[in-house]
């Protein structure tokens, strides 16, 4: 059986994150999207529990993808998972350096480990949790942005931190 992760923070998911986790569910025979929380972007909007579940919510109805939240290492959680091919998003050239730069200390933990790239579909290049969270403060429309399941969520969770709650 073929188990693939996908790793990120998806603070909140986007609609890049789903059409990315839509593909590479068609791809593998299961997917685990994963929200990895690591020291260094921790300070996030949503808690790392508040993240997965937004992620169950709009993957209700994809029966191969599991969701699951990780402190360790995305390599040693890889390897406790017996998976052997983690999934990343390419946006853009920008993103390109940092992730080549990921795949290759994630082999070197866990040399059996191959990271595959799909790219985003045009409509989705511009689109970033950052961007997400933006748009929110601002009360922009969030219909393009991230799934409509979550849309009362993100604008109740951002006002919420903008006012201080
Ligand atoms: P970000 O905070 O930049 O959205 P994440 O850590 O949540 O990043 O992203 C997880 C993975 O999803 C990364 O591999 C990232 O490149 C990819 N990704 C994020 N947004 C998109 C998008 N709009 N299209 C394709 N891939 C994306």
């Amino acid at each position: 059986m073929k188990r693939a992760i996908y790793p990120g923070s998806f603070d909140p998911v986007t609609l890049g994150h789903l059409d990315i986790i839509k593909r590479a569910s068609a791809i593998f025979d299961e997917l685990i999207v994963c929200v990895s929380v690591n020291s260094a972007k921790d300070n996030g909007l949503f808690t790392p529990e508040e993240r997965t579940e937004l992620i169950r919510k709009v993957t209700e109805d994809l029966p191969n993808v599991r969701v699951d939240c990780s402190r360790e290492l995305v390599a040693e959680y890889a390897k406790r998972n017996r998976a052997r091919v983690l999934v990343k998003g390419l946006r853009a050239v920008s993103d390109y350096e940092a992730e080549i730069q990921m795949a290759m200390v994630n082999a070197k933990l866990y040399p059996k480990l191959d990271t595959v790239f799909l790219y985003t579909r045009p409509k989705y290049a511009f689109l970033s949790s950052t961007v997400v969270k933006e748009m929110a403060r601002y009360g922009a429309e969030l219909s393009d942005f991230v799934p409509r399941q979550i849309i009362e969520q993100v604008r109740a969770k951002v006002a919420a931190a903008a006012g201080g709650i």
